[in-house]
Formats: structure tokens, C-alpha cells, sequence
């Protein structure tokens, strides 16, 4: 009776109520744990510091959608729920077991016995009832959905033989069958609640794998037999808008759902392979991808010269970038701001990623003629204050595009360059001449994404030679304008991943973005009309105070940010 004593050594209890709980334990042959949280004697978070202080063991609060699939596996229901005991974390074949009775001997030994038979080693965390509860409460429904729907469908195949001479074709019915639909929307929920940006679904020779993607990483997470594989695509299709019946060509759609009382946009990519169809599905968090832009990671001089430019009455704002930097979600963000009552927003997309109320948005269908230009033109018409347009491709849109800005719209693309300063001779090469792009382009930004260093597990190191190098190639020259933001450090140090239970082990959590904001200024008009190279316009642009993606890299490094590898790594991509 280690707690109850606690409590009572502690004053928190009268003795009189000490002999009444230690007599229901008696009399029901539950746990002091138990009979102390029925009783409300104390909290359960309090009531657990305190066995983790008797136990000397480590309190955890795990939180159930960051726990993956693979670990949980690794010990069955029945002795989860039997010995109060279930897997947390896992990193190669070291596993962290969360126990709510860590001092279980029975439990010590179902455990050892487990890690001997899969062959992993462990470590024991305490855990409380809550979250135990929790953690297998998402267990139990991926695994129940999966049975369930596994069970129906072989119901139906026997059904089936007597009617089809070959399982080939899908049929309505089993598409339409609820436990497919309902495991379609557990994978979809899973990978909402793990922060997934992509879920693939993809069949080999003996499986069907689900695979959630995390801050750019691929983690393994799901197997399901191949007997689902047909039924899920087909469900993902319908929801999607895609034809069932064509497995031969890629396909591509999006489609929208209502996944814990909020909802989530889609985007859908077939591939056929050796073993069957493939489907790739990008999430598309509205509340994520809306972000307003103040709190997208801009500089308080980058996020100034942006609202300056997309509040002028007419012009264009051009975001650049490889595929997969946030270059489209930043302009959504703009359009954000810019959307109130009376203003009339267009956009042409493709594909459309985010649905934005009150803003009306389009799909370019190059295949049937209608691609940006066409699309373009049409839109004009509509007299619009604002248009988007998802990207400038060929010189044609490039021409409507300036066009449109100087006919006083406001014209937010996105161009593909690998720095802002790149972005006005691609102007050039696409056939725009040079007198109209200083009256026209207000901004242009080129941003990438970098992965965010843990909070919880970064270490703060000394730099080393490679690291020390970098930094000082990049700081060397800069304009008087940018270097009390960039003061360097002495002794110059910066953070390292470490990885714990919080990130997965990963040492990264989240990703931050990284923008080159180039604004028109009239030293830069002169430039551009004189000679329009991209060496000359970076110097006048870092004159007046532009920092260029490694300087923004390492300034977030110095913040604890992210680290020098990541900064690296999107600066050397093209
Ligand atoms: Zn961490």
C-alpha cells in the first residue's frame, strides 16, 4: 500500500479514510490506483508523479497520434489490455514500452518473454490510465476496421464465385461496402492525426503497404493483404471523381472530407506498376496551408515590403521555387489576406489545391484547350480586382500575365527559378521586354522549406569546420543594412538533431520556410533596363538589404531553427 501510505505520510488523507480504501482493496481486489482515483482522492496526473517518484521510473505523456503502427504491433491486445502495458516508440529494434504497472512481475515477465520472441530490447516508462486508455483505443480500431473489412470481403468473393467466372472486375457493391469505406477513412484519419503530408498506397508482390510520409520522411506503417488492394483504390476513386475502370494511365483528382469535425482537402495521383495500381495522396490541411503569412516564418523587412506589394492598386508578385517548396501555399496565404467583401478574386489552377470560400477558382484542362492562357483570357473578361494564376509556363501566359498587371490588376503567379534575383531574366528569356517589368513586378520571393529542429532534443554544439565555413563564406560582404540581424556569435555555435520520444526519433519536427525577398526599387529599374543580369541585380538587391536563402538558412540556425545540413540541402537544390 505504497500510494495510499504516500498520500497519508503526506497529510492528504485522514487515517480513517487510509483504513476505509485500504478495506475496498481488500473487499474488491482492485488496485490502489484504482480505488484512489474512484474515490477522487487526488488527480490522476498528480496521483502518477507520485508513483513515478516511488517507482523511480520516468513519467511519460505520450500522445496517441504520434505512436506508430509498426511498434504497436509489436505486443497483442489481449496482453496489452491483460498486463496494462503497450509500445510507445520505436527505433531499429529498441522499443519503449509504456506500463501503468511497472512493478507488475507478471507483466516484467510477459514482456521479457515478448522481446525474446520478436526479438527486441525495451524500455519501461510509466504511463496513467488516460493515456494507456487512449493509445489503445486507436489500436483497437485500425485493427478492428481492418478485420472487419477483410472478413466482409471474403464473405462476398464466396458469394461471387457462383456468379463471376473471374474476380477481375470490381464489382458496385463491394466498393460501396461500408468496411471499406471505413477503413478508406481510418487510413485517411491516421495519417490527420500523425501530421502525414502524404499517405502512399502501394501493392508488391505480397503485400499491400500503407506508408504515411512525415516531414518529408517516409516511415513504413501499415501492411494489408493484397485482397483490399482493388477495393481500396476503387473507393479512393470515387471519391476522387476518377474512372474506376482505367488502370492502365496515370490519373489525378482531389476530393474533400470531414475528418474530426474538420475538413480536409485531398489530392489524388494513380500510378500503375508490376503489381497493381498505386495512389499517392497528398494532404492538404486548408487550416495548414491557409496560414496568414505574418506567422509564415517571413522577416519583419520581407513580410513589410510583401504587404506593401500586394496593397497596391495593381501589380505583379511572383513566388519561385522548386516543386514542393510551399511556393503556391504562399500565394494562397496573400490570397487569404486579400480576400474580403467586394473584392472580386479569380484564380486558374492546376490543379486546384485549396477551396477558399468566397473566391472563384478554376482548372486549366490543357488537354482540351483550355490551358493558363486560354483561361486567362476568359477570365479578364470577368473584370476581376485580383487573379491568380497557379503558374507562368510559356510566353504566352508570361505576355497576359504583365499584360493583366498593367491594366491594373493585381497578379499573384509563381515562376520556376532558383532565387528571386533568377526570376527577372526568366522574365526576359520568356520573351517580356524589359521596359515593362520594373513598372509591373512589385516582388519576387523564392522561398524552400527546411526541416524544424526538435524543440524538445536539439542540442546546442560548437560549429565545426564544415559548418564555420559555410557560415562565414555566406556572411562575408554583407550590406551595413543586414548585419546587426546577422551577428555572428562568438564563440560561433550552432544546434544539432538529437532525436527523443517526442519527434519520433527523427530530431525534426515540423518544417519552417526560408525566403529571398527581392523588392523593385528604382535602382534596380535602371538595371534592368541597362543590363538585366543576375549577378548584377543579386548585388543591388543584397545592397539594399536582401538576404539570400543561405543568409535566411542561417539566421534560423542561429535561432535554433533548424540546422546547417537542412540549410545545405535546399540551398544546393535546383
Ligand atoms: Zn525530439
Amino acid at each position: 500500500m505504497k500510494l495510499i501510505q504516500e498520500l497519508y505520510g503526506n497529510g492528504l488523507i485522514s487515517e480513517e479514510k487510509k483504513s476505509e480504501l485500504e478495506s475496498q482493496i481488500a473487499r474488491t481486489g482492485v488496485t490502489e490506483e484504482e480505488i484512489i482515483l474512484k474515490n477522487k482522492i487526488v488527480e490522476e496526473d498528480f496521483l502518477f508523479k507520485l508513483k513515478s517518484k516511488i517507482l523511480k521510473k520516468p513519467l511519460l505523456k505520450p500522445k496517441a497520434e504520434e505512436i506508430s503502427l509498426d511498434a504497436l504491433e509489436l505486443i497483442s491486445e489481449e496482453a496489452a489490455i491483460n498486463y496494462k502495458m503497450i509500445p510507445l516508440f520505436k527505433k531499429g529494434n529498441s522499443v519503449g514500452i509504456g506500463m501503468v504497472y511497472p512493478e507488475n512481475i507478471l507483466a516484467q515477465n510477459a514482456l521479457r518473454f515478448l522481446s525474446h520472441k520478436e526479438n527486441f530490447i525495451y524500455e519501461i516508462y510509466l504511463i496513467n490510465f488516460s493515456d494507456f486508455n487512449n493509445i489503445l483505443k486507436q489500436h483497437k480500431t485500425l485493427k478492428r476496421e481492418t478485420k472487419k473489412a477483410l472478413t466482409q470481403l471474403d464473405k462476398e468473393k464466396e458469394e461471387d464465385i457462383g456468379r463471376l467466372p473471374q474476380q477481375d472486375a470490381i464489382s458496385l457493391k463491394m466498393i460501396d461496402d461500408a468496411p471499406i469505406i471505413k477503413m478508406v477513412l481510418v487510413i485517411l484519419r491516421h495519417a490527420i492525426e500523425g501530421n502525414a503530408s502524404d499517405i502512399h498506397i502501394e501493392p508488391n508482390r505480397e503485400k499491400l503497404n500503407i506508408r504515411f510520409r512525415q516531414d518529408g520522411v517516409l516511415h513504413l506503417s501499415l501492411f494489408l493483404p493484397l485482397s483490399v488492394h482493388l477495393s481500396i483504390v476503387a473507393r479512393i476513386k470515387i471519391l476522387a471523381n476518377l474512372k474506376i475502370d482505367e488502370n492502365r494511365i496515370p490519373q489525378d483528382g482531389r476530393f474533400s472530407i470531414k475528418i474530426n469535425n474538420k475538413d480536409v482537402d485531398f489530392r489524388v495521383a494513380t500510378f500503375p506498376t508490376l503489381w497493381g495500381e498505386k495512389v499517392e495522396l497528398r494532404v492538404l490541411d486548408p487550416l495548414e496551408g491557409l496560414k496568414s503569412f505574418d506567422k509564415m516564418g517571413l522577416r519583419p523587412r520581407s513580410l513589410e515590403l510583401i504587404q506593401n506589394a500586394i496593397k497596391s492598386p495593381y501589380g505583379l508578385v511572383l513566388s519561385s521555387g522548386p516543386t514542393g517548396s510551399g511556393k503556391t501555399t504562399t500565394l494562397y496565404s496573400f490570397l487569404r489576406t486579400l480576400n474580403k467583401e467586394g473584392v472580386n478574386i479569380v484564380t486558374i489552377e492546376d490543379p486546384i489545391e485549396y477551396s477558399i470560400d468566397g473566391v472563384n477558382q478554376s482548372q486549366v484542362k490543357p488537354d482540351i484547350g483550355y490551358g493558363f492562357s486560354e483561361a486567362l483570357r476568359q477570365i479578364l473578361r470577368q473584370d476581376p480586382n485580383i487573379i491568380m494564376v497557379g503558374e507562368i509556363r510559356d510566353e504566352e501566359t508570361a505576355n497576359l500575365v504583365i499584360h493583366s498587371a498593367l491594366t491594373g490588376h493585381i497578379v499573384l503567379s509563381t515562376i520556376h527559378t532558383n532565387s528571386a534575383s533568377g526570376v527577372i531574366p526568366r522574365l526576359i528569356d520568356m520573351g517580356i521586354r524589359p521596359f515593362l517589368i520594373p513598372s509591373t513586378l512589385k516582388v519576387a520571393i523564392s522561398q524552400r522549406l527546411v526541416r524544424a529542429l526538435c524543440e524538445h532534443c536539439k542540442k546546442k554544439v560548437k560549429a565545426n569546420d564544415r559548418a564555420k565555413n559555410y557560415i562565414l563564406e555566406n556572411l562575408k560582404n554583407i550590406s551595413p543594412l543586414i548585419k546587426k540581424e546577422l551577428e555572428i556569435p562568438e564563440p560561433l555555435y550552432v544546434y544539432e538533431v538529437n532525436g527523443c520520444e517526442l519527434c519520433n526519433f527523427k530530431g525534426y519536427r515540423g518544417r519552417v520556410g526560408l525566403y529571398e525577398v527581392l523588392s523593385m526599387t528604382e535602382e534596380l529599374s535602371d538595371t534592368i533596363l541597362k543590363s538585366p543580369i543576375e549577378n548584377l541585380i543579386l548585388k543591388i538587391a543584397q545592397k539594399q538589404g536582401m538576404l539570400t536563402m543561405a543568409q535566411e538558412g542561417i539566421i534560423k540556425v542561429f535561432a535554433g531553427q533548424t540546422t546547417i545540413d537542412e540549410v545545405i540541402r535546399v540551398t544546393q537544390e535546383i
